[in-house]
């Protein structure tokens, strides 16, 4: 892929932009934002970590729609964070028109791109932004459960002292309170985690997970976590842009999978060139198929809303 578009550069699309320039995964890099100056000046700043990356990727900034024109993926982190004590479903209201509008530019300058959903609330918005382009489910999908299977994963390392590269982890469902890890898919090369961790330390491990994204922000007060989102955005883009085929939890649209169609929410997919190439339908065991009901059923109730 030739270039890659980042609306909002702000911390995340800023972060995002780093990670996919130093990993040489674009020729070029398009940041656009309501205002002109902050996207000029984060390329700027980006460009100038190129001698020492090793990175030939260019980057601009804009508040002008246009400078996306050919990208073949546009990354949309355009929104307000929330702030301490506010779920991501507080920020709906706002985040919908600001993804409205976002989406209208990229079907007149981009119309041919994929569309990776990073604002919040994430599963909501992938969900808008389907219905507002009528494109192919392919094409629409959002970041969650990499970023909250990452932090399950760190959690884990640090419980056993292992290595993080051998620990599996699998979150899915909605990018919220209600998100479902599932302890049955979580191994360390391959043994199961409950040979590692006892239930009631494990549960503490998943709850802590829950609340990954508002501990973050509570000790930091004025931002959100956008370095591990970062990453977690990259990793898809490296799949799609590498035609990786990997295996990674992502917000999808559903048409049958999981007993569920008509919404986007947390599911395994297969990422490469065409964007989601399969989604993979996994057998839930009873509990495991509550929690994801649970999911689902809470973000009906946010897409009421819409
Ligand atoms: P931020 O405030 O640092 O950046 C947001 C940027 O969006 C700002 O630069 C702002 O000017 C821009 N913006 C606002 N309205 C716009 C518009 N109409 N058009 C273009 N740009 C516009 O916030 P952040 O920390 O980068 O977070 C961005 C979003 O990503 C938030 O919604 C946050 O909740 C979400 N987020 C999602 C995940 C995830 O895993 N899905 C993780 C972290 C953050």
């Amino acid at each position: 892929m030739q270039k890659i578009a980042i609306i909002g550069a702000g911390r995340v699309g800023e972060a995002s932009a780093q990670f996919i320039a130093a990993g040489r995964l674009c020729r070029e890099i398009a940041l656009v934002d309501i205002h002109d100056g902050p996207p000029k000046g984060v390329a700027l700043d980006l460009q100038q970590t190129g001698l020492v990356l090793d990175s030939d990727t260019h980057l601009s900034g804009s508040s002008d729609y246009a400078s996306i024109a050919g990208a073949g993926l546009v990354i949309v982190t355009a929104g307000l964070p929330r702030k301490p004590g506010m779920s991501r479903s507080d920020v709906l209201e706002s985040n919908v028109q600001i993804l409205d509008s976002v989406v209208e530019q990229v079907m007149r300058y981009a119309p041919d791109s994929m569309l990776l959903i990073v604002s919040n609330p994430v599963d909501v918005l992938t969900y808008r932004a389907w219905k507002k382009t009528g494109w192919a489910r392919n094409r629409i999908f959002g970041q969650a459960g990499i970023l909250d299977s990452s932090r399950m994963a760190a959690f884990i390392a640090s419980e056993t002292g292992l290595s993080i590269s051998d620990i599996t982890t699998m979150v899915l469902g909605g990018h919220g309170d209600n998100m479902v890890p599932l302890p049955r898919y979580c191994t360390i090369n391959g043994v199961p985690i409950s040979h590692f961790i006892e239930t009631k330390r494990l549960d503490e491990i998943i709850q802590r997970t829950r609340d990954g994204g508002a501990e973050i922000l509570g000790l930091r007060q004025n931002s959100s976590a956008y370095d591990a989102p970062g990453v977690a955005v990259t990793a898809m883009v490296e799949s799609i842009v590498l035609d990786r085929k990997r295996l990674l939890p992502c917000v999808a649209l559903l048409d049958g999978e999981f007993s569920q169609s008509d919404i986007a929410i947390g599911v395994p997919c297969v990422l490469g060139r065409n964007g989601v190439e399969r989604v993979v339908d996994l057998d839930l065991d009873d509990d495991e198929r509550a929690n994801f009901e649970h999911s689902v059923a809470s973000l009906r109730t946010d897409m009421a809303l819409l």
